[in-house]
């Protein structure tokens, strides 16, 4: 197989990028280890589309033109929701994971990008042509060529693979994992800062894990079903690693086991729970912060917080940062000007590779910018961004010329 350009993960931010290349005429080849696109958004449940807005205002201002505002408005109508609704200080938008692969399908048929599901990549070298992937596939391995690699895999891959110069913070300060599942039955009855107190209660009395203190509830927009989310500690013994699997083994069994233990609870104790039940589980649990690319530029917590800009900014940032550093809720550091930090071109371009962009959860960031950044609404622009960058690339233009595309193509 061959492609001008093949994208790996199709998460956020690798829609967004195969997506937008593809609409600049590249073939595009988009491969995806599960079987539908979305990543996070998606597999692990994940409900919210946050950083699509500016933050304050009186009405929703979209801080990003072009994907992340064609994909919005897509939700919406899907949902058949009013419009983003204000937490605080930010608006967000409700998004269903079922109505986000339909679209991600549609959105990639429309525009003619190849797409390859249950292809996990597995191995990547040069080759006189640009870059050779091997494809582990149901029937044994596959080759895949190209002139240009975009690695959306929110994990890096392509750095562990490539020996590519990536970081991952310490596990005590990794934004700890969450275990994202659905619920259908409930009929009502009590809030959510009730539940939250019969938890509390069932731990003391030792008939909850403690575990389920992590656990709270949101309505998905659909008649008697909702998430419900456990907000993980990684391990014990503080070891967590998102890329071990049998790390990450631990997370799929103790979720589980936490969200069974925690219904059947809810099902005896509060009213309108009687006739609960999971309804689903997710793919796989959700990780916040993985590995991350060391790019051209290192976009620090401080340039967001300060709102800086840069000659080749791609996106704005304009979520808070969001730690999550332990499994006892956020904490939100908003930034300090009124103007949104820029995103540069150069944190989508990894250290002394040619021909090599990235996008989404893995962008050269540090720890405390990756707090901001790692959201939807900011993945679909930078990979939007990395889409454009790869196009110009395959063509065999300047990726510099980026940021002045996207500003022709989308103001
Ligand atoms: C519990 C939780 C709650 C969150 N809450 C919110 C929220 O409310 N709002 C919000 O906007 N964001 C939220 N986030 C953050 C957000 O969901 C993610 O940071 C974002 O979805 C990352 O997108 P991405 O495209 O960079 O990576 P991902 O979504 O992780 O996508 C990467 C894709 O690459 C694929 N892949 C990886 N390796 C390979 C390989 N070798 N071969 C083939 N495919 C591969 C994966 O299967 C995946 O589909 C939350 C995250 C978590 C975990």
């Amino acid at each position: 197989m061959t492609a001008d350009i093949i994208v790996l993960g199709a998460g956020s931010a690798g829609l967004a990028a195969a997506v937008t290349a593809a609409r600049q005429g590249a073939r595009v080849l988009l491969l995806e280890r599960h079987g539908f696109a979305g990543g996070m958004g998606t597999a692990s449940l994940v409900h919210t589309f946050c950083g699509l807005y500016q933050i304050d205002g009186e009405e929703p201002v979209l801080a990003n033109p072009g994907f992340p505002a064609e994909i919005a408005e897509r939700m919406l109508h899907a949902t058949g929701a009013r419009g983003p609704v204000k937490m605080g200080r930010v608006w967000v938008l409700m998004q269903h994971p079922v109505e986000f692969v339909r679209i991600a399908d549609e959105l990639l048929a429309g525009s003619g990008v190849e797409v390859l599901f249950h292809a996990e990549v597995v191995s990547t070298r040069k080759s006189p042509e640009g870059w050779s992937l091997g494809i582990a596939s149901r029937g044994g391995l596959i080759e895949a060529a190209c002139k240009v690699l975009i690695d959306t895999s929110g994990d890096a891959v392509l750095a562990g693979m490539l020996g590519g110069e990536a970081d991952l913070t310490e596990p005590a300060r990794l934004q700890r994992p969450a275990y994202v599942f659905g619920i259908q039955g409930v009929t009502g009855g009590e809030s959510g800062l009730q539940l939250a107190g019969r938890i509390v209660g069932g731990v003391r009395n030792g008939v909850l894990p403690k575990e389920a203190l992590g656990l709270h509830f949101r309505a998905s927009g659909r008649v008697a079903e909702s998430f419900g989310t456990i907000d993980l500690s990684g391990t014990e013994e503080g070891d967590y690693d998102p890329l071990d699997a049998a790390c990450l083994t631990r997370l799929e069994r103790s979720g589980r086991a936490t969200a069974a233990v925690a219904i059947d609870f809810l099902k005896r104790e509060a009213p309108g729970w009687e006739g609960a039940y999971i309804s689903h589980w997710p793919v796989r649990a959700g990780v916040r912060e993985s590995r991350r690319w060391k790019g051209r530029h290192l976009l620090t917590g401080a340039e967001v917080l300060s709102g800086a800009s840069h000659p080749d900014d791609i996106a704005l940032a304009t979520w808070p940062l969001e730690f999550r550093e332990t499994n006892r809720g956020p904490k939100l550091r908003y930034p300090e000007s009124e103007q949104p930090a820029g995103i540069p071109l150069g944190s989508l371009i990894p250290m002394g590779l040619e021909n090599v962009f990235t996008a989404g959860r893995c962008l050269s960031c540090d720890h405390e910018a990756q707090a901001s950044i790692r959201v939807m609404g900011t993945c679909f622009a930078t990979g939007q961004a990395a889409g454009m960058a790869a196009a110009l690339a395959a063509k065999g233009e300047s990726p510099e010329e980026a940021p002045a595309a996207l500003r022709k193509a989308f103001g």
